[in-house]
C-alpha cells in the first residue's frame, strides 16, 4: 500500500469537497437542480477566491498537524491548536476564520490549559450538528492505518478514539457513533481489494452497529440520559444499504444533522462510481454543502484514491503544497 497516496486521498478528498460546498452553501436543492456544481466555483455565499476551504478542513488540518507533532493523539494539543485557528486564524486558508459553528466555538471557549479536553464538547440532544463528523479523517486514518485487520481489542481501541476526538466539541452519544462510522467505514475501504463499496461500506456498518448493540451497556454513556434504542435507530436506515442506496433524493437530508451528513455522504458514494460524480452530487443536494461535499469527498477520496480526484480541482486549492507536505509528514508518522 502506497501510504502517502492514501493519506493524501483522504485529506485531500475531504479539501476539495469543501472547497466545491464553500461557494454554495445554504442554498437550496431546487435551485441547485436548475444551476448545479459542476466545476470549482468562486465567491458566492462567503465571498471567496476558488479553492477556499472552510472550517471543515481548518480543523482537519489542526489535528493533522497535532497527530504529525506528537506521533499520537494528544487532546489537549488538538484543543489548542483548534484556539489558535480561532484566534489567530492557524489552518486558514487566508489567514482569518470566516465560518464556525456554533458547538465548536463554544467548545474551543470552555477549552483553558489545564482543563480536560475531554470535558469541551455539549452533550445535549441538540448538539449534534455535523462539527466532529466533518473533522474526524485525521483520527480515522490514524486508526485505521495501524492495522489492516482489527480484531476485537483494536477495533474498541478505535471506537474510544473516534468517541474521545468527536467529544472535544461534540460529547452526545450520536456524535461519538457517527465519528465512529465514519473511522470503520474508512478501515473498510482502504483495505477494500476486490470487495465493492457497497459491501465495504456494509460490512463496516454492520459490525459497527452489532458491537454498539452487544456492548452498549458497557459504555458509561449509555445510562438512562441516553436511550440505546434511540441512538442505534437514529442510523438504522444504513442497516440494509442495499435498500438504503435505492431510497431518492426526498428521502436524503443534507442538512448540518450529523446523522443527515453522514447518511447523504454514504447515499452519495454509493450511488456514483467516481471521486466527481460523488462530491457533486454530495453538494448539489444542497444545505450544508460544504460539509456534506467534505465527508462524501474523503470517503470517495478512499475508495477511489487519490489520482481518481480531478487535477484541476486539486490544482486550485488555496495552499495546496502546504497540505501536501503535512500529509508526507503524517505518512512518515504513520510508517
Ligand atoms: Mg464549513
Amino acid at each position: 500500500m502506497d501510504l502517502k497516496k492514501v493519506i493524501k486521498a483522504g485529506v485531500f478528498g475531504v479539501v476539495v469537497g469543501d472547497a466545491l460546498g464553500v461557494p454554495v452553501e445554504f442554498t437550496d436543492r431546487e435551485d441547485l437542480k436548475e444551476n448545479p456544481v459542476v466545476d470549482m466555483r468562486e465567491y458566492g455565499t462567503h465571498r471567496q477566491p476558488k479553492g477556499t476551504w472552510s472550517d471543515d478542513s481548518s480543523m482537519m488540518l489542526a489535528t493533522l498537524d497535532s497527530i504529525i507533532e506528537n506521533g499520537c493523539l494528544r487532546y489537549e494539543d488538538i484543543m489548542e491548536k483548534f484556539c489558535n485557528w480561532r484566534m489567530k486564524g492557524d489552518y486558514t486558508p487566508h489567514g482569518r476564520v470566516f465560518d464556525i459553528g456554533i458547538t465548536c466555538s463554544r467548545a474551543i471557549g470552555r477549552y483553558r490549559p489545564g482543563m480536560d479536553p475531554l470535558a469541551c464538547g455539549e452533550c445535549g440532544e441538540y448538539d449534534n450538528g455535523n462539527g466532529s463528523l466533518m473533522r474526524i479523517m485525521p483520527v480515522s486514518l490514524y486508526v485505521c492505518l495501524d492495522d489492516e485487520f482489527w480484531h476485537d481489542a483494536m477495533f474498541e481501541k478505535a471506537v474510544e478514539d473516534s468517541h474521545d476526538a468527536s467529544v472535544l466539541t461534540h460529547g452526545h452519544p450520536r456524535s461519538q457513533i457517527g465519528c465512529m462510522l465514519h473511522t470503520a467505514i474508512c478501515h473498510e475501504l482502504i483495505y477494500r481489494e476486490g470487495k465493492s463499496v457497497l459491501e465495504a461500506v456494509r460490512d463496516a456498518v454492520i459490525r459497527t452497529l452489532d458491537f454498539y448493540d452487544k456492548a452498549s451497556e458497557d459504555y458509561p454513556w449509555f445510562n438512562e440520559a441516553f436511550s440505546t434504542e434511540i441512538e442505534m435507530d437514529s442510523y438504522g436506515r444504513l442497516r440494509n444499504l442495499s435498500a438504503f442506496k435505492e431510497l431518492p433524493d426526498t428521502e436524503i437530508k443534507s442538512s448540518g444533522y450529523v446523522v443527515h451528513t453522514l447518511e447523504a455522504a454514504v447515499w452519495c458514494l454509493l450511488n456514483t462510481d467516481s471521486y466527481a460524480d460523488c462530491v457533486l452530487k454530495a453538494v448539489n443536494l444542497g444545505g450544508d454543502t460544504d460539509t456534506v461535499g467534505a465527508v462524501a469527498g474523503g470517503l470517495a477520496g478512499l475508495a477511489y484514491g487519490y489520482e481518481n480526484i480531478p487535477k484541476d480541482w486539486l490544482d486550485v486549492i488555496v495552499s495546496k503544497d502546504w497540505i501536501e507536505k503535512l500529509c508526507d509528514d503524517f505518512a512518515r508518522v504513520m510508517a
